[in-house]
């Protein structure tokens, strides 16, 4: 049996009667606060960091935490999990969280290691503002000071992104909604928040 079911079932039988009410009540319907879009990363686990319940966050993630501008072709599988969350469940708050050591955005400063990916690189092209953000900060081209700097970048670009979609940007306009810029550190589990006011990133 695979591993991960041994543990489901150590799991199920772990849960209390007051988690198996909250499970059971969830099942009749889903009211999350928050859109949580991240990166496909096994290293990030808003569940565990967020301490979040079953019920609260509305999961979105992918490589390289990325959300094409609205109208983009490969983005068109995000439309509707974007639309369903702001429309229909209508959630109060958009994270869109990078991390530190992201593969995705290190491979934007080793694009030969893309020349075998071509699905990849094309996807990473909605992340070509970061690079070129990243390059401005950092003269020296040193790659890890540049990954981090697209890191943060990334997210910003990806708040810009999300927001031209139509049912984000009528929720914003009617002030409904808060778009928040994280940037979770795997090495120190520290967040970054994006101060929208001074543009910059500052710790929790
Ligand atoms: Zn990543």
């Amino acid at each position: 049996m695979l591993k991960l079911l041994e543990n489901y079932k150590e799991y199920k039988s772990d849960l209390s009667s007051s988690q198996l009410d909250r499970i059971r009540q969830l099942a009749k319907g889903q009211k999350p606060e928050y859109l949580f879009i991240s990166c496909s990363d096994s290293r990030v686990m808003p569940n565990l960091f967020t301490k979040s319940e079953p019920g609260s966050l509305f999961e979105l993630q992918n490589a390289g935490n990325i959300i094409p501008a609205y109208g983009a072709e490969s983005g068109r599988g995000m439309v509707a999990t974007i639309d369903y969350a702001v429309s229909v469940l209508k959630v109060n708050n958009i994270i869109i969280c990078g991390h530190t050591f992201c593969g995705a955005m290190q491979a934007l400063f080793d694009p030969e290691t893309l020349n075998k990916l071509p699905d990849v690189a094309k996807w990473l092209e909605h992340s070509e503002v970061a690079k070129r953000i990243a390059h401005n900060e950092v003269q020296d081209g040193d790659k890890i000071k540049l990954t981090r700097a697209a890191v943060e970048a990334n997210v910003v670009v990806q708040m810009n992104n999300i927001a031209t979609h139509p049912s984000v940007a009528r929720a914003i306009a009617c002030n409904s909604i808060n778009l928040n810029g994280w940037v979770y550190d795997l090495e120190t589990t520290d967040i970054l928040v994006y101060d929208k006011t001074h543009k910059r990133f500052t710790e929790a």
